[in-house]
């Protein structure tokens, strides 16, 4: 069945949802996104990820994007699309504008809008929580990204070269490390248990301030956990009794191997279980 897609302003069929190819975002990657997990229906954090989109935008330079009308966009989609189990993906960019030059277009040019959503299919949600519940392994590498990895720019492609090096050595996920800290992952945050205490690097500009992120800080504390925001240096990682990552995606997701070498006991930890469970009951209570 072919899906339905809001492209600027109207509700379109999937083969017709086309863009140019002057569009800024696909000559400079110069554009936004952001991805809402839904779930049974529901999207989840639809709020905070619709306002992280807003700051993306007012840091770019683009027009502050219609929060209250994405998110109608948001459900009218899911109910087109009879959307359960999936994702709900957003993407602004600064339009068409041609010829090609790389300050801002002057005059009229308007924003490229697009929603769309994607199932996810049985099988994927059956992976996605054994890796959950086994853990997964992750690799380390260098740091190779821009000073404003707070802004959520479809500009990717360290983060599409770092997964894809995990990728071929078997590995989950990658972990950027920068000045001999470890600070997140190609599409995820990075938490640890050190020292009895759960410890993820600031939010700053050189993180994305993940939505799960902020979730699982919150969740933690509520738990009864010391959380300090700062950096796990890179030489720690083998004395942490526990690692994992959080997104929209992967939820909390424990990384009992790093470039090779067990994480604490190997297996998954108490922590990483408690936050686990903690997701899912916020999950739970969108129903
Ligand atoms: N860090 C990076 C670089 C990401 O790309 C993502 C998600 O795509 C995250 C962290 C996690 O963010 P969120 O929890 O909002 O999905």
């Amino acid at each position: 069945m072919s899906s339905t897609v809001y492209l600027n302003g109207e509700f379109v069929p999937y083969e017709r949802a086309l863009i140019s190819v002057e569009d800024r975002a696909f000559l400079f990657a110069d554009g936004i996104y952001e991805v809402v997990r839904v779930y049974g229906g529901r999207p989840f954090d639809l709020e905070p990820h619709l306002a992280r989109l807003s700051r993306s935008a007012g840091e770019l330079r683009l027009p502050e994007p219609d929060g209250e009308h994405l998110a109608a966009v948001t459900r009218e989609l899911i109910r087109r699309n009879g959307l359960d189990e999936g994702t709900v993906y957003f993407q602004i960019t600064r339009g068409v504008h041609a010829p090609r030059a790389h300050a801002f277009p002057t005059g009229t040019a308007a924003p490229t809008v697009v929603v769309l959503t994607h199932p996810l299919s049985p099988e994927a949600l059956a992976a996605g929580e054994q890796h959950r519940r086994e853990g997964v392994a992750a690799i380390t590498v260098p740091e190779q990204r821009w000073a404003r990895c707070d802004i959520k720019s479809v500009s990717l492609l360290p983060n599409v070269l770092a997964k894809q090096q995990a990728v071929e050595r078997g590995a989950y996920e990658a972990l950027f490390v920068r000045d001999g800290f470890v600070i997140e992952g190609s599409s995820s945050n990075l938490f640890a248990v050190l020292d009895g205490e759960v410890v993820t690097y600031p939010a700053c500009n050189y993180i994305l301030n993940g939505i799960a992120r902020q979730r699982v800080i919150r969740n933690a504390r509520e738990l009864g956990y010391t959380v300090r925001e700062q950096g796990i240096p890179l030489g720690a990682l083998d004395r942490c009794q526990e690692l994992f990552l959080t997104s929209t995606t992967s939820e909390v997701m424990p990384i009992v191997a790093v470039d090779g070498k067990p994480v604490g006991s190997g297996a998954v930890g108490p922590v990483a279980r408690a936050l686990q469970a903690a997701y899912r009951d916020a999950v739970r209570a969108l129903r």
